[in-house]
């Protein structure tokens, strides 16, 4: 940590996982010296980034340490000490997202309160403490159970169908959910500069894994009429503003059968579901957290091209040391642009990469997707 920093502005990314990788990507563009903390050694920026600290996100002295010695800092994990952020912030560094956002997102229960206090619309919901209260909601069955604190990528979210689900259900503080009837998932990008202006990038959908729980496939711009686009740009705009928070907001909703939109969860920092804005718009989501971090004005979030990303999952049961198979196949195929993370160890659905198509039609981008998926695996 003692190393002094030789640009001029120095941005401190807590977590060093392909979030931050992409954003670093992006930094050379502007010439920012970016550091990064992250927990794993082998972390994802730890080869490519020049200031690269080994340390727990949640361990005060280590992030208010690391924070000292930066001008702007940012997240690209939600789960790190906001009390060093807290007081970074009284010190006079710039920490974007701001600590206080930060606090809600970490607590889903915070957040669904958040939704609530606010009119913001969002599905039902109940807190408990433990699971010994369960059988209090008996009749809210079948019901979602998350986590409040921790769950990522669907860990820590499980449907309890009946009363024999008790035996699965999750011990400890948790939200209650009543099953939504969900006709497609949507997300929104908002993004807000250290001016106050508020931006959105058109939603995208995303097709999940029913047995990993995580986004397989995500399509730009969405299968949605033109109202629910600006209803969900609007909403999203609304909360990051609400939220009173500079820089990216992922802002993950539901869209009913009815055609009700239902904000689901977000994220204040980049997020899989801006993945293909690299590749699909004017301004991907990475160049816009930058230009927050560093006061400058928001770019045009419109689409230039459609597009559809692919997650590269670990295949299921290859645990150890990485291959990627089929990727000359995949790279043959035109629009098709790659991403690997540089995770030295695949593990069943680990995310390891991911592959963007950019097609004019996007029903060819589908086709292309679907090949990719068939074609390239991540195994060990
Ligand atoms: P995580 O924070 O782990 O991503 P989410 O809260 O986003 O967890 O939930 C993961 C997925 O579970 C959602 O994308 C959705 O498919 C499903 N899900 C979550 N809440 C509900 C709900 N209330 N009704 C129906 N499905 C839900």
């Amino acid at each position: 940590m003692e190393k002094p920093f030789y640009r001029g502005l120095k941005i401190g990314v807590l977590g060093g996982g392909q979030l931050g990788r992409m954003l670093l990507q992006k930094s050379y563009s502007y010439n920012l010296e970016m550091a990064f903390i992250d927990p794993d050694t082998h972390a994802p920026c730890r080869e490519i980034s020049n200031w690269f600290y080994r340390g727990d996100l949640n361990d005060f002295k280590l992030v208010y340490d690391f924070g000292k010695k930066c001008d702007v800092v940012t997240i690209e994990i939600e789960n790190v000490n906001v009390a060093a952020l807290e007081k970074l912030e009284q010190e006079g560094i710039k920490v974007f997202p701001q600590p206080h956002a930060i606090k809600i997102v970490q607590d889903k229960g915070l957040q669904k309160l958040f939704y609530k206090e606010n009119a913001f619309p969002s599905s039902e919901f109940f807190m408990i403490e433990s699971k010994k209260e369960l059988p209090l909601f008996m009749d809210l069955f079948p019901l979602v159970q998350k986590l409040r604190k921790g769950g990522y990528d669907g860990k820590g979210v499980q449907i309890l169908r009946d009363i024999t689900d008790l035996d699965k259900a999750f011990d400890g503080p948790c939200i209650l959910e009543k099953l939504v009837d969900i006709k497609q998932e949507i997300s929104v990008i908002a993004c807000r500069g250290q001016n106050g202006d508020v931006k959105a990038f058109p939603p995208v959908e995303m097709e999940f894994n029913p047995e990993a729980n995580l986004v397989e496939f995500l399509f730009s711009p969405a299968n949605i009429s033109k109202e629910i686009e600006v209803a969900a740009m609007e909403l999203a705009k609304n909360i990051i503003t609400k939220i009173d928070m500079v820089g990216i907001l992922a802002v993950e909703m539901f869209l009913t059968n009815d055609n009700t939109l239902l904000v689901n969860e977000i994220a204040p920092r980049p997020h899989n579901s801006g993945h293909q804005t690299i590749e699909g718009n004017v301004t991907s989501q990475y160049d816009q957290l930058l230009r927050c971090l560093i006061a400058m004005p928001l770019g045009n979030t419109d689409i230039t091209i459609p597009s559809v990303m692919v997650n590269l999952l670990g295949e299921k049961d290859c645990m150890g040391a990485v291959k990627y198979q089929g990727i000359k196949e995949a790279m043959a195929i035109e629009g098709v642009n790659v991403h690997i993370y540089g995770k030295a160890e695949t593990k069943s659905f680990r995310k390891m990469g991911h592959v963007t198509v950019v097609d004019r039609d996007i029903d060819k981008a589908k086709e292309k997707a679907k090949i990719i998926k068939d074609t390239l695996k991540v195994i060990s």
